[in-house]
C-alpha cells in the first residue's frame, strides 16, 4: 500500500531522515518506536506529503506522491486519515459538525448521509451522546476519540497516528488505545508512532525502531522486545522497560 524508497529529508543542513526504505502492506499495523528527535513525526508527515522529501520516493498504491498537483495530492490525502498528538478539532463546531464537515465539503456527501455515518462512528468510539457538544466540553480522551471518528468519516484506506495519547492524562490513555485496538482488529491498515509499549507489543504486526534518522531495526513485537539485535535498540529498551 505504501512504499518508501531511499527517503531522505533535510531541513537546511540537518539531515533528519537519512535513508529509509520500507513498505506498509494492506491490513498491517506498524508501530514506530524510538527516542524523541529520531525523525518519527517527520517520517509520518512524509507519508502523506505534509513534508516533501529531499530525495527518494514515497508511493501510495503505486502512485508517486512527489510532484503531484494540489488536486491529485488532496485526493490521495483523503485516503490517509491522520490523528496527531494535539486535539485539532474545530472549537466552534459541535462534535457532529466536526465529523461531517469534510465529507460534506470535500466528498460532496449529502448532509443526512454524512450525519448517519458520523453517528455510527460516534457509537463505535463510545461517544454517541456527545454529538451536540462542543470540543471544550469534552475531556482530552473524548476529544481524541472524536478526532479518530473524524478521520474515519473520510473512509480512509490507511490511518496514520502520531503519538495520539502522549498529551493525555494517564487515566484517559486506555479509552483511546481501546478505539485504536478495535480499529486494528477490524483490519484497518495503520502506522502508529507511539510510546505505549504495551499497545505496540499487543497490536503491532511489525515494530519499526527509529533512531538518528534511520529505521535501525524492524521485526515482530516478539523479536523486537525480546531479542533486539542492534545496540541502539537494546539501549533504548533498557531505558524504558
Ligand atoms: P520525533 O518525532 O522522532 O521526535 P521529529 O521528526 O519531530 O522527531 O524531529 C526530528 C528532528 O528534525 C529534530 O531534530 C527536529 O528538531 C528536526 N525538525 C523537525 N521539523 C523541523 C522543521 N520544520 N525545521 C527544522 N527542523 C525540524
Ligand atoms: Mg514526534
Amino acid at each position: 500500500m505504501i512504499e518508501i524508497k531511499n527517503l531522505q529529508k533535510k531541513f537546511k543542513n540537518i539531515i533528519v531522515l537519512k535513508d529509509i526504505s520500507e513498505q506498509v502492506n494492506k491490513g498491517q499495523v506498524i508501530c514506530i518506536i524510538g527516542p524523541s528527535g529520531a525523525g518519527k513525526s517527520t517520517f509520518l508527515r512524509c507519508l502523506n506529503a505534509l513534508e516533501q522529501p529531499s530525495s527518494g520516493q514515497v508511493l501510495f498504491e503505486g502512485q508517486e506522491l512527489i510532484g503531484l498537483d494540489d488536486k491529485k495530492l488532496d485526493q490521495l490525502r483523503e485516503k490517509m486519515g491522520m490523528v496527531f498528538q494535539g486535539f485539532n478539532l474545530f472549537p466552534n463546531m459541535t462534535v457532529l459538525k466536526n465529523i461531517t464537515i469534510a465529507p460534506i465539503k470535500v466528498k460532496k456527501v449529502d448532509e443526512s448521509t454524512a450525519e448517519k455515518t458520523a453517528m455510527s462512528l460516534l457509537t463505535k468510539v463510545g461517544l454517541a451522546d456527545k454529538a451536540n457538544q462542543y470540543p471544550d466540553q469534552l475531556s482530552g480522551g473524548q476529544r481524541q476519540r472524536v478526532a479518530i471518528a473524524r478521520a474515519l468519516a473520510m473512509n480512509p484506506e490507511v490511518m496514520l497516528f502520531d503519538e495520539p495519547t502522549s498529551a493525555l492524562d494517564p487515566e484517559m490513555v486506555d479509552e483511546v488505545l481501546k478505539v485504536m485496538r478495535d480499529l486494528a482488529n477490524s483490519g484497518m491498515t495503520m502506522v502508529v508512532v507511539t510510546h505505549e509499549m504495551g499497545f505496540a507489543r499487543e497490536v503491532a504486526d511489525q515494530i519499526w525502531f527509529m533512531a538518528d534518522g534511520y529505521i535501525q531495526e524492524t521485526g515482530t513485537p516478539e523479536e523486537f522486545f525480546n531479542h533486539p539485535t542492534t545496540p541502539r535498540a537494546q539501549d533504548f529498551l533498557k531505558k524504558i522497560l
